[in-house]
């Protein structure tokens, strides 16, 4: 038998192999509400509220480059990605399972600069690092963090509930991200060059990065937006789908409408672009709206209400409405600001096995 590369399939074409495989086991855990293929796993270990569980790796090469990223931010990161998928169930999220492969490079202190930064923002979010493991790496350092949150069971909040003729809503703003990547990545560079041609250092080569400061956050710290999910908490809205932006909107919208079986039409016009990305965007001659599709990384939260329910959220300035879902045979389809109309399934987000 001929083995196929795992690139002709895809990340997701992977992760469907895995889920088949893995199918079986579900039927043995009553309780298991939710198994693969939505941003957590749900657990009812009894009447009323739900446990919720997620888990995310970060790879040195992979997710980050320890030559522009603070090993502190690293450590906050690897918090905040995981929060963003326990909120992406409208859940909140209470301790984690830390492991990390380190090389033998690493000191103690680089450690403890990376737990600093954990400990930082389980504490901005209210969880416990409750455990781990330790191991040593002969690449790279790898850490994976395991999450376990909970929601009252009328909150949680699926991928696969939006129906036709609701709202399509975002948070914050999207391409930020991308763009704080790509000006690390041009400094890298610089420095890189700087260093081969063996000259001085010298200050001035290097960019005054504190005007690009929202971007490179946005990319080496972002927020889970946990924020939004207590305001839906207060008001008693229960959106009908939510997924959280990792991948680009343009992938992770379509994550909501092949689970909720709808199409959708979103508006180029009303995707929330911040003007310091656009200004990147220019200076680098890219394109920002390319960065809010498929840059990915963005961690703000993607969700659908129906449109009675939205004038309850309708004044918080960091909510946007980008467009409607529709009948699933309409499909996906992006309008730009001249009406003609894009199909969204061209626009391919991040795929960890993709050349
Ligand atoms: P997210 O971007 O929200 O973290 P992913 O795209 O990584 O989601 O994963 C989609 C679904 O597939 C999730 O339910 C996740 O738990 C599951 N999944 C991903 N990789 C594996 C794996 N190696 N084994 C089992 N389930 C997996
Ligand atoms: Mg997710």
């Amino acid at each position: 038998m001929a083995y196929r590369a795992i690139s002709g399939i895809g990340e997701f074409g992977l992760i469907d192999k895995i889920a088949a495989l893995a199918e079986p086991t579900l039927h043995t855990i009553p309780e298991l509400i939710t198994g693969i293929g939505d941003d957590c796993a749900v657990y009812q270990p009894s009447a009323g509220l739900l446990q919720v569980a997620t888990t995310d790796m970060l790879v040195d090469q992979i997710h980050f480059d320890l030559l522009t990223t603070p090993l502190k931010l690293l450590g906050s990161k690897s918090i905040s990605v995981n929060v963003s998928d326990i909120c992406a169930m409208n859940a909140i999220a209470r301790y984690a399972l830390i492991s990390i492969a380190v090389p033998a490079s690493f000191s103690v202190e680089m450690i403890e600069e990376l737990y600093s930064g954990m400990a930082y923002a389980a504490k901005e979010y209210g969880l416990a690092i409750a455990g781990g493991d330790t191991s040593s790496s002969r690449s790279g350092l790898i850490i994976s963090v395991a999450m376990i949150g909970e929601v009252p069971a009328e909150q949680l909040t699926h991928r696969s509930g939006a129906g036709p003729g609701e709202l399509i809503c975002v948070s914050g703003t999207l391409g930020g991200s991308a763009a704080g990547l790509k000006l690390l990545m041009r400094e890298k560079e610089i420095m890189l060059e700087h260093i081969e041609n063996n000259e001085p250092y010298n200050k001035s080569i290097m960019a005054d990065l504190k005007e690009y400061g929202n971007a490179i956050q946005s990319h080496l710290s972002p927020i889970a937006r946990l924020d939004i999910v207590r305001l839906l908490h207060s008001k008693n809205i229960r959106p009908s789908s939510m997924i959280d932006i990792s991948d680009g909107l343009s992938s992770d919208l379509q994550h909501i409408c092949r689970s909720s079986n709808t199409g959708a039409l979103i508006h180029e016009s009303r995707i929330p672009i911040h003007p310091a990305t656009r200004r990147i965007a220019d200076e680098l001659q890219d394109d920002a709206l390319t960065w809010a599709l498929t840059g990915g990384e963005d961690y703000q939260l993607l969700f659908t209400i129906p449109k009675e329910e939205y004038e309850a959220i309708a004044d918080n300035k960091e909510i946007v409405v980008i467009g409607e879902t529709t009948d699933e045979e309409e499909g996906l389809l992006l309008s730009d600001i001249y009406g003609m109309t894009i199909d969204l399934k061209t626009v391919k987000g991040f795929d960890h096995f993709s050349s």
